[in-house]
């Protein structure tokens, strides 16, 4: 009896600020309890009642391959017999950070972190040391972590709790940061050190960029000698090996990793050429550490996924999802609904709307969908049904490797069904 989710949040209500340590988690924006995982096992997770579910969230991004990969198991088995953490160098992160640098373009000098956020944060200082300049200009709904200069408009977590910020980050934190409507080209001085952005937005629900945005992002850089970074903790190993910059062939000045580089454990990365990496502490005045840092845990398991997943496999799987957000959106649509599911490679977003609209293209107009209330309904039916969404429309859909044909096939029987109950809910 006392194996519930009911039962799991209550307890961890008591010990956990909100029984969750991130704040998605905690269902705020659609309602109801969560689901506690007990394990979760390629495209499914199984709470701890024992009910099992196609897994959309795929730790938002971390697992690639699906949870427990064999491979990815097999190495961390072998790399726990080793050691955890020892503050010193370890082969592992030379080989993570040889593995990147082979397959991003102009990616020369790595250093490892334990979070996006990390990343993030130290590569904007690293931009502010190098250049000697202070302003860093973000897009509006682009979410780079939760570091205090960056929590400006920062997209889904803090938009799904209807924050406008964050409190406890003073005006200070803040005055050096330029917030831009994204997919358009702010005009910049010479006191921008740097332009950060999300080469393709994931955390406002799902906005491309324009055609020709991130190109003109990077002439307007050049122009006023700005750094332009992006922030490809979900766009890195995943739109392709080479991340968005080979996808839409614009090369950054500093790249910011996460999420699928850990192999489901924590680490971040932040990177550039040669001469814009040795302003960091030891070669340079710009200082940046940690305890964790190369994890050989992570490292092991960041590795294992880069060489497992070939450029075929992101081919394939962005064919798959090309053809399931077809499927997914025909279905929502024949309730009476209307649905937008737009894809960038394997990424895919999800609207919903009482009427066709069209494809947002910033933060206000995603806006407008992701609060127009129909997702609570849709997003719970779906659940009920064993598929798990994120639990909030400001989320992509994350489709592993790990998914099957047939998974997709049940989940778009499931969105048939759930999108007659939302659009009842949103008639009464
Ligand atoms: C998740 C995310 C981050 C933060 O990464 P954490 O590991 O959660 O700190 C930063 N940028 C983007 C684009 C993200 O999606």
């Amino acid at each position: 009896m006392s194996d519930t989710n009911q039962a799991w949040f209550e307890r961890a209500l008591e010990v956990i600020a909100g029984g969750v340590d991130s704040p998605v988690r905690s269902f705020r924006s659609v309602g109801g309890t969560p689901y506690t995982v007990r394990s979760g096992k390629g495209a499914y997770v199984t709470d701890v009642e024992g009910t099992s579910y196609i897994d959309y969230v795929q730790s938002y991004g971390a697992s690639l391959l699906g949870h427990a990969h064999p491979d990815v198991v097999h190495t961390l088995r072998g790399a726990l017999e080793l050691g955890t953490t020892f503050g010193a160098p370890t082969p592992g992160e030379v080989l993570l950070c040889e593995a990147m640098v082979a397959r991003v373009a102009g990616l020369e000098r790595v250093r490892l972190v334990s979070s996006g956020t990390e990343a993030v944060m130290s590569a904007v200082r690293l931009a502010r040391g190098y250049t000697k300049r202070d302003k860093i200009v973000k897009f509006d709904g682009c979410y780079h972590g939760h570091s205090d200069a960056l929590l400006v408009a920062g997209g889904s977590g803090v938009a799904q709790l209807g924050l406008p910020g964050s409190a406890g980050v003073t005006a200070g934190a803040v005055l050096d940061t330029i917030v831009a409507p994204y997919n358009e080209v702010p005009s910049l001085d010479d006191t921008v050190a740097a332009v950060l952005v999300e080469p393709v937005a994931a955390n406002m629900n799902l906005v491309a960029p324009l055609e020709g945005y991130l190109a003109a992002l990077r002439a307007e850089c050049d122009r006023v000698g700005a750094l332009l970074i992006f922030d490809e903790v979900i766009t890195g190993f995943r739109l392709a090996t080479g991340g968005a910059e080979e996808y839409y062939a614009v090369t950054p000045d500093l790249w910011c990793f996460g999420k699928v580089i850990g192999g489901g454990l924590p680490v971040g990365a932040f990177g550039g050429s040669k001469k814009i990496l040795s302003s960091l502490a030891p070669e340079g005045p710009v200082y940046q550490a940690g305890t964790l840092s190369g994890n050989p845990l992570a490292t092991a398991a960041g590795l294992c996924v880069l060489e497992l997943v070939r450029p075929r496999d992101l081919d394939s799987l962005s064919a798959s999802v090309a053809s399931f957000a077809g499927q997914l959106r025909d279905a929502i649509c024949s309730s009476g609904l209307f649905a937008l599911t737009p894809c960038v490679g394997p990424l895919m977003g999800l609207y919903l709307a009482r009427e066709e609209c069209s494809v947002p293209r910033n933060f206000e107009e995603a806006k407008v969908l992701c609060e127009n209330g129909l997702y609570r309904t849709f997003f719970h039916s779906m659940l009920e049904r064993g598929v798990a969404l994120a639990p909030g429309a400001y989320e992509i859909v994350f489709t592993s490797l790990a998914h099957s044909e047939d998974d997709l096939a049940t989940t778009v029987a499931c969105a048939l069904e759930s999108a007659s109950f939302a659009l009842e809910a949103a008639s009464r």
